[in-house]
């Protein structure tokens, strides 16, 4: 039952997880902190669940001692922290939060978009140093201005109807095709929107395709007093062809929240360990630079904790892979728990031939109402829901189940 389920929940994640928790009735053992590596495999051996943020190291060392996990819960966007191919492996899955702070990366863009044109970042600077320097030569209202948004994901989309509002005309190039909202208007080539807009903005992810996707020749196709805006990922911009662009005056400013390397906590002196160009980057003018902030807000931290909590307590209570990061994704319509005395059979094992048919002579005597399987990589789930079926109906296929040589995790529910 839900309340044989124990969690253990670390790193303070976020009160709106809490809250669904406790109303789904599992137990729940939190710490405001992560643990160090002893205490960890000592309080993992027991339970189902752990909800981590990106401190908790989940390594195989570590979670070879969770006998009883069936899910992990990153609290976060990233899940590097967690050794995804072994969780997966055992049966474990994980789920993370990607598009929580989708609407806080989008307010951060368009606030830069304003703060470039008008330069404000240099004259707070420069007021901070005790220098008054009012001035409108070079600084432009961004109503009937163009921009094009690379990338017209959660983040790009979003952007594209807050600036229309504004009155900028928005181009879009995305490798997908794309419904347009508003205005807005999807051009074919980089190129094209390279050459048309007069900010540029990336939201993009990190892959092969992306990386340095800005570079001399995407900078030089740009318009004369361009800018460009890098809210997503480090290695989507080629630095030191930016630094150049800057320094020519080819662009007239540039925003970076992201970066080739990032130091792995706050403090001063963060130049220590970070790419050289940093230097460079600092001494220019209209360039802003902010620390990986662009998600980083009170509204994104409940929404992942709404979010990850539900993920996680529909997996318990009905199966639902959904979202999972390392996993087969399954999901069936709801089960009628109390009509036909339904259960629903989750059986997790190895993608080997002969499955289906060994598990299904073991359910042959009730009446499968639905089932559902897939695969990844070496593990595979079903899900199936059949009815007609007693308690100790259920204690016989549980035991047959966990009897096959290909079981990696069974559970029913009912
Ligand atoms: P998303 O997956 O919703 O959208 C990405 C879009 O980029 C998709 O439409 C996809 O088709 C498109 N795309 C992929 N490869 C492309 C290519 N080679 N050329 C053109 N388009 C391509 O992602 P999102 O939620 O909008 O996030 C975008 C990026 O922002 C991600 O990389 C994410 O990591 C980053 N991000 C940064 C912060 C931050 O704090 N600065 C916060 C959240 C997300």
């Amino acid at each position: 039952s839900t309340g044989d389920i124990k969690m253990l929940i670390l790193e303070n994640i976020n009160q709106t997880a809490l809250s669904t928790f406790h109303k789904k009735g599992y137990q729940v053992e939190f710490y405001k902190t992560s643990l160090p590596e002893e205490e960890l495999i000592e309080k993992i051996k027991d339970v189902h669940v752990i909800g981590i943020r990106s401190k908790t190291k989940l390594t195989a060392n570590v979670l070879k001692h969770a006998k009883n996990l069936i899910a992990i819960g990153c609290f976060c966007i990233g899940t590097n922290q967690v050794d995804l191919e072994y969780a997966g492996e055992h049966g474990i899955a994980v789920f993370n939060s990607p598009f929580c702070n989708s609407r806080s990366v989008a307010e951060m863009t368009l606030a830069e978009i304003i703060f470039l044109s008008r330069q404000m970042g240099d004259r707070s600077m420069e007021m901070h140093q005790g220098v008054w320097n009012k001035k409108s030569a070079k600084c432009w209202e961004v109503r009937g201005k163009t921009l094009g948004i690379v990338g017209y994901g959660h983040i790009g989309s979003q952007l594209s109807v807050l600036t229309e509002s504004l009155g900028m005309h928005v181009l879009y190039y995305d490798i997908l095709s794309l419904m347009s909202l508003g205005n807005s208007e999807q051009v074919s080539t980089l190129d094209e929107l390279l050459s048309n807009s007069d900010f540029v903005t990336l939201h993009v992810p990190e892959t092969p395709e992306t990386k340095n996707m800005i570079s001399t020749p995407q900078l030089a196709q740009m318009k004369d007093g361009a800018y460009l805006l890098n809210n997503c990922r480090g290695s989507v911009v080629d630095i030191p062809a930016l630094v150049e662009a800057l320094k020519l005056g080819k662009l007239a400013g540039a925003a970076l929240d992201v970066y080739p390397a990032e130091p792995r906590k706050n403090g001063p002196d963060f130049q220590d360990g970070l790419f050289p160009e940093i230097e460079q980057l600092k001494t220019l003018k209209n360039v802003i630079l902010t620390p990986h902030i662009g998600g980083s807000t009170e509204e994104a931290q409940s929404a992942i904790g709404i979010e990850v909590s539900h993920t996680l307590s529909n997996y318990i209570n009905e199966g639902t892979s959904t979202g999972a990061v390392n996993f087969p994704e399954v999901a069936l319509r709801g089960l009628d728990w109390d009509q036909k005395n339904a259960v629903r059979v989750l059986y997790i094992h190895q993608n080997v031939p002969g499955v289906l048919k060994t598990v299904n002579q073991i359910l042959s005597d009730h009446n499968i109402e639905k089932q559902f399987s897939d695969s990844r990589g070496n593990v595979a789930y079903l899900m199936t829901d059949i009815s007609d079926v007693n308690l100790d109906d259920i204690k016989n296929i549980y035991e047959k189940l966990e009897g096959t040589p290909f079981r990696i995790i069974t559970r029913i529910l009912y």
